[in-house]
């Protein structure tokens, strides 16, 4: 296999990782010069904003623990006027996709600087990509001014976040790998980094199911995050993260459960027509069949792998099928409204993706 034509852009960014570095949020803050920082969580992670703003004293403005899952605008609309009456000078983001998403939205409007502080698997903090919900539509965009200036990527606050949601949201991860390998947009590093990404999750997860505690597979589990982040902000996605975004969109199913029970047939949609990445996420995976091996990943560490079982009525697969093939995204096969039926039928069923 020989080295086609690419482009490479990497993104700027600075990533402080490994067990404890929270303890060296202060010196990253005061590196930027930041005097003035709001700190940003949901409801249910305030107390420990609250310990990130006293470990950096003065120089936190607030805690606003007002995040929730896709930025409604209305409360995109409280942060800023938050961030505006305490005079923030920069979002510290601590939690996952929805607090992130948060920050994005601020500084989208301010051009504050972000310091993400991850707390899942789902990647947000490596992109520029931002997204905002309103009339139960979200709008995502691309904007250098969203992606973090610092990341802090601390494992210890992980162990808090159940085996469950634990194994979506790292498939959530996975799924940026897998689509980063054979984006239209692939090159050799992003598909370096999407590999090892892979690799990492396999390893990592059925250990953390097995003991979430496990602080060495949680660290393994946080690099692999910070791997498909990575991937995710630095080539296309195709026909999986365009199905995954209607069924949120429209069905408001569970983001990194739906990315979980749809990756293996988006794989298998693709399988034949992307053989190498195919072949790559397989030999990460240590299994034949890529598709298969995702399923058998996801399944055995418990997640629900039938969109039926997350909501998702057996009438809405036409209509799902109708959203995705208007406007599609790149795909290495074709995306024709009866291979996409056939797809969603598949993961509404939750059958396993083996080869016809
Ligand atoms: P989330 O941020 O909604 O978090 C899920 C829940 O888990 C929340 O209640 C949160 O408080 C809790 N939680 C988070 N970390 C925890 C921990 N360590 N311990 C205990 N509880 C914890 O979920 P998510 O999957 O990280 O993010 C999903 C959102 O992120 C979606 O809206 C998705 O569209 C977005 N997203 C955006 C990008 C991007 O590049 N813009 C990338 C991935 C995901």
């Amino acid at each position: 296999m020989g080295i086609d034509a690419f482009t490479y852009e990497p993104l700027p960014g600075r990533v402080v990782f490994g067990a404890g570095s929270l303890d060296r949020l202060g010196e990253e803050i005061e590196r930027l010069g930041v005097n003035k920082a709001l700190v940003l969580s949901t409801p249910g992670q305030q107390s420990l904003a609250e310990d990130v703003a006293l470990r950096i004293g003065a120089r936190a403005a607030g805690v606003h623990a007002g995040a929730v899952m896709h930025v409604p605008i209305e409360t995109a609309r409280q942060a800023r006027e938050r961030a505006a009456a305490v005079g923030a000078d920069a979002c510290i983001a601590v939690g996952g996709g929805s607090t992130i998403g948060l920050g994005k939205a601020i500084a989208l409007e301010f051009g504050l600087p972000i310091v993400a502080v991850p707390t899942t698997y789902a990647g947000s903090e490596m992109t520029p990509i931002w997204g905002v919900t309103e009339g139960g539509v979200k709008r995502t965009g691309r904007d250098p001014r969203v992606l973090p200036r610092v990341v802090v990527y601390d494992p210890l606050l992980t162990l808090a976040l159940p085996p469950a949601l634990s194994s979506v949201s790292a498939m959530n991860a996975v799924a940026h790998c897998i689509e980063g390998l054979y984006s239209e947009t692939a090159n050799p590093i992003a598909s370096l980094m999407a590999e090892d990404g892979i690799r990492s999750m396999g390893k990592s997860l059925p250990r953390i199911v097995a003991d979430p505690g496990d602080i060495g597979a949680r660290t393994e589990a946080l690099y692999g995050a910070w791997l498909g982040g990575s991937v995710l902000g630095a080539v296309g996605m195709a026909i999986h993260h365009k199905l995954c975004h209607t069924l949120g969109g429209t069905l408001n199913l569970p983001h990194a459960e739906t990315h979980t029970a749809v990756l293996p047939h988006a794989a298998a949609y693709n399988r034949d027509a992307a053989p190498e990445a195919m072949a790559r996420a397989a030999r990460a995976l240590g299994v034949m069949d890529a598709p298969e091996g995702l399923y058998d990943l996801a399944a055995s560490l418990g997640a629900r792998m039938a969109l039926r079982d997350l909501g998702m009525r057996e009438e809405d697969i036409d209509r799902v099928a109708d959203l995705s093939v208007q406007n599609p995204y790149w795909n290495p096969r074709p995306v024709t409204r009866e291979g996409v039926r056939a797809l969603v039928s598949d993961a509404w069923h939750g059958h396993r993706p083996a080869r016809r």
